[in-house]
């Protein structure tokens, strides 16, 4: 049973036992997050060796992230640590209060006084409360509520329509990338970014940090919706982060913008994460609701490159059963999808050798049935080109780099797998290459696959070559 689509699980106290981490792990996740919005430094670093000792154990390869908590702002703490609001009452936002209550709350962020204007209106913990802001007068923001109903210790704040102008990192980010950095993650996500000098920003502090972790672009601003491109360009791969992207364009948004999110991404060469809520009633149930069941499965037919688990995994009662039920419905959605080349792949113009290469891999093995590509890589960009468009053959990355090995954790379709061949001799390479795809299980002897490959080897320069192999067929006797 070959998984094309990835599972991207958040960590957090349900998910923390060493035992339940390997369960998950057996179960199939690809790659970890970790939310800096939640936990300390230390804990962070206790389920990164958590994680890697249960990878190592179960044999599989699980990349980790790192998600930066970014400029959520948040009212702040309550006297009784929460309030009821009632619908129709006043309310005001006051960044000089200390202690909230039924009438008037602190902000972590005095400066969104500036953002807003009256008839404006503010959506609490995830558009659960909404207000009205009625007048601004002393830096506080007088608002009437409009939904009313329990609000507690530093819930987010969103505008509807967006428009807020905090920086995308603040200083907290700034430690917690020294400290993914130290944590030697292969993902950093950035939250709320609003335009490409945002990630180049982040990816500026990182190299300045000792990393070179894949960048993501969580998309959940209305800004980001207008500058989707130029993010794109200056990023890795992005989130569709459903949860604030709903409250900020609205939910019945939301759906089409995932869609297109995922179509630009892949065209542009970047991986794609749907995210939040994909399984949200596991968090109390052992089984998904047939909504949920569509919704995972239509990312897949989307062309995710992975589904992600929040709170299920994250606190929730079943977290196995939220990533065994996850693996269940992308297989069986992968099946019902029709196995065809992009028909626009065929106009499409391509400039770079080895982006030739990769389609020129895809094509052939669509035509020749063949049984796997296998990507002899040093980067990864030679399996991200090939994981762009679904050909529904199994594509191996065959790298020297455990950093690669790693990288592509989150790539649609691509199962790492380390070599450990260092000499330069070309048909020792390939041998070696036959070898693990043979152990993997990938291959068998007599099987058609198709090969790519950097000539010369062993010196640095992208992939040129292409070639088709019948496993077995050169070994050279020894
Ligand atoms: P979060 O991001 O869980 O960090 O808020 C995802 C989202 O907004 O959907
Ligand atoms: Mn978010």
């Amino acid at each position: 049973m070959h998984r094309f689509t990835k599972i991207v699980i958040t960590l957090g106290p349900a998910s923390s036992d060493p035992a339940v981490l390997a369960k998950l792990v057996e179960a199939g996740a690809d790659v970890v997050r970790l939310n800096f919005s939640h936990g300390t430094a230390a804990d962070h670093r206790d389920r990164v060796a958590a994680l890697r000792h249960a990878a190592q154990a179960a044999g599989r390869v699980v990349g980790v992230m790192a998600d930066l908590q970014g400029p959520k702002i948040r009212v702040g703490k309550f006297a009784a640590d929460k309030v009821m609001l009632k619908s129709g009452q006043n309310f005001v936002l006051d960044a000089e209060c200390r202690l909230g209550d039924a009438d008037h709350v602190g902000l972590d962020y005095p400066e969104l006084v500036e953002d807003v204007a009256p008839g404006d209106v503010l959506l609490f913990n995830d558009g659960r409360i909404v207000m009205d802001i009625l007048r601004i007068e002393n830096r506080r923001i007088h608002c009437k509520v409009r939904h009313g109903g329990e609000l507690s210790n530093n819930k987010g704040i969103n505008k509807q329509g967006g428009g807020l102008t905090a920086p995308a990192l603040t200083a907290k980010d700034r430690e917690d990338i020294r400290t993914a950095a130290a944590l030697d993650v292969d993902f950093v996500a950035v939250s709320f970014p609003k335009s490409g000098s945002d990630m180049r920003q982040a990816r500026d502090l990182l190299a300045a940090a000792g990393s070179s972790a894949l960048l993501i672009a969580k998309i959940e601003r209305v800004e980001a919706i207008a500058n989707l491109e130029d993010i794109l360009h200056a990023t890795d791969g992005v989130m569709v982060a459903r949860g604030d992207l709903a409250v900020e364009v609205g939910d019945a948004a939301v759906p089409a913008l995932q869609k297109r999110i995922i179509r630009t991404s892949r065209e542009m060469n970047k991986f794609v994460i749907t995210a939040t809520q994909m399984m949200e009633s596991m968090i109390s149930s052992p089984v998904p609701t047939r909504a949920e069941v569509s919704d995972v499965a239509n990312a897949v037919l989307d062309g995710t490159d992975a589904v992600m688990t929040s709170a299920e995994t994250a606190a929730g009662q079943y977290p196995v059963e939220t990533v065994e039920a996850m693996v269940r419905v992308c297989v069986e959605a992968e099946k019902s999808d029709e196995v065809a080349l992009d028909r626009h792949f065929l106009d499409r113009v391509f400039t770079r050798i080895d982006q030739s290469i990769a389609m020129a891999a895809l094509f052939t093995a669509v035509h020749l049935k063949v049984k796997a590509i296998a990507a002899l890589t040093e980067s990864g960009a030679t399996a991200l080109w090939m994981s762009r468009l679904d050909c529904g053959v199994p594509i191996y990355a065959l790298t020297p780099s455990t950093r690669t090995r790693d990288k592509v954790s989150c790539f649609k379709g691509v199962t790492p797998l380390l070599i450990r061949y260092a000499g330069h001799d070309r048909d020792e390479l390939l041998f070696a290459a036959e070898e693990e795809l043979i152990r993997a299980g990938a291959a068998e002897l007599g099987d058609l696959i198709v090969l790519t490959i950097g000539e010369p080897i062993g010196t640095p320069g992208g992939t040129n070559t292409l070639k088709i192999v019948r496993v077995g067929e050169h070994r050279t006797p020894n």
